[in-house]
């Protein structure tokens, strides 16, 4: 039964889970070959809403069961295990309170169980710690747990009331919920009530917690202030989190470790920095970022004496780079850039436009460069957000954000924007990432540049 990894941490190993005809277009809603979850880590799903984030979590939690595949946490194959045994506690979606208890009694109900649990068993009974989670989202409320803060075997005596009072008073105290510890779930808005499930969680200090979007009914300042105690709170307790969520940004700033689904398949694993800076693909580099990156067709320009290889072109676009490591395909190529690492030329001597207002067709130095006619201007208070089009053909659109107290560009000003080599990003008929190595395209541009 047990499989143990050098590592802990959880392990989902060819893990397959279908909903008979309901899934996307008869495709398992979601199907992951191999996926780790360090041990530790604040792993952060993410992805769009259907593409299997849920499904994911509940399988870890034991609510789902695979239809093929194992499931190990922290070294033991819990496949076959029930939820109450696999040490975890999960805040739902759609989590559920008992409507006559006040907040305090909700989240120390599974508390209270425990201690009453523990003094009619002894302390034999506590040496394997019990965290369970229910059958559905309204047994959560009912599950019995042990508080395991620290070691898991460490025979503590049933919890007095004062220290579950204690505790409780933290995790109110960590949600935001002090001084509402005496009202009714009625008498709570959505996002309070959201946060009382929190906190029902974290009360209960398990070795593994699931967050199933725990912050999407926050209003923005809440949730901002909850990212951040969450983050703290992992920190302090040293469990393994898993939380998902479709929100990009919540993802990039919460995560030790990110996953990134796409219908139902991994799309990309890794830190936020890796992911973010190295999409391996189209989706990835579509979906984090916000802007989002720019995607434009490019073709390559066939090599010529005397010009620069890795030249790649667009109406009113022209760059370079050196694709290293794999060959770049044949066929419409994307290139890809984030609105954040353009510059605009201030259309002083030597970087306005030129008379025709196109790129010359001179040798680019490196990177990108890009002639665009200014859209649409957003204002985001630290910045501005400027929408282009082609100033060739007026087609592509893409977008730059530029400093707020820089000059002002209106509707209709015609922009030349840059793009450093080393911030493009360059993918295949295919979907992903072709490897650039910039090292290379430097090393070319200083002999192109001395000829
Ligand atoms: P997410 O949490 O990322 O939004 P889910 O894991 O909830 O996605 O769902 C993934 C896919 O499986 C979706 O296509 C969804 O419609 C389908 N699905 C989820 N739960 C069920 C269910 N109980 N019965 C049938 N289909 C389901
Ligand atoms: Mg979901």
């Amino acid at each position: 039964m047990t499989d143990r990894p050098a590592s802990g941490g959880i392990v989902l190993r060819d893990l397959v889970k279908s909903y008979g005809d309901h899934g996307a277009g008869g495709r398992p809603a979601l199907d992951l070959p191999e996926l780790t979850i360090p041990p530790r880590s604040f792993t952060v799903v993410v992805g769009p809403s259907g593409c299997g984030k849920s499904t994911a979590l509940r399988l870890i939690a034991g609510l789902e069961t695979a239809d093929a595949g194992r499931i190990v946490i922290d070294g033991v194959d819990v496949t076959d295990l029930p939820p109450g045994r696999r040490d975890l506690s999960m805040v739902f979606q759609d989590f559920a309170l008992y409507p006559h208890m006040t907040v305090a009694e909700n989240v120390s109900f599974g508390l209270r169980m425990q201690a009453r649990h523990d003094r009619r068993r002894g302390l034999a009974a506590r040496l394997t710690p019990r965290v369970g989670v229910g059958a559905g989202a309204s047994d959560a409320a009912t599950a019995v747990s042990a508080a395991r803060v620290g070691s898991p075997v460490s025979p503590a005596a049933p919890a007095s009331r004062a220290e579950i009072a204690e505790k409780v008073r933290q995790a109110c105290a960590l949600v935001r919920l002090d001084g509402k510890e005496q009202r009714r779930p009625t008498q709570l808005s959505g996002g309070e009530r959201q946060r009382v499930a929190l906190a029902r969680a974290l009360v209960r200090g398990p070795s593994v917690l699931l967050l199933d979007e725990p912050l999407s009914a926050l209003d923005a300042q809440l949730r901002q202030h909850a990212r951040a105690e969450l983050v703290r709170l992992h920190r302090e307790f040293g469990c393994t989190a898993v939380l998902v969520t479709h929100d990009q940004l919540e993802a990039l700033s919460m995560a030790t470790h990110l996953v990134v689904l796409d219908g139902g398949r991994l799309s990309q694993a890794g830190s936020p920095q890796e992911v973010y800076s190295r999409p391996a693909n189209t989706f990835v580099a579509g979906f984090l970022g916000s802007p989002a990156m720019n995607l434009q067709e490019v073709k390559a320009v066939e090599a010529v004496a005397g010009q620069p290889a890795g030249v790649l072109e667009a109406p009113g676009l022209r760059a370079r780079l050196s694709p290293g490591g794999r060959e770049v395909p044949a066929g419409a190529l994307l290139l890809g850039w984030r609105p954040a690492d353009g510059v605009l030329a201030d259309g002083g001597a030597g970087e306005g436009l030129g008379g025709d207002g196109l790129v010359s067709d001179g040798l680019v130095s490196d990177g990108l460069v890009l002639d665009g006619v200014v859209d649409i201007v957003e204002y985001t208070g630290d910045g501005r957000v400027l929408t282009c089009r082609s100033a060739v053909d007026g087609g592509s659109s893409w977008a730059v954000t530029v400093p707020a107290e820089g000059v002002f560009r209106a509707a209709g000003d015609r922009v030349r924007v840059r793009v450093a080599a080393e911030r493009l990003h360059l993918f295949g008929p295919d979907g992903l990432r072709v490897p650039v190595d910039t090292a290379a395209a430097d090393a070319r541009l200083g002999q192109t540049v001395r000829a």
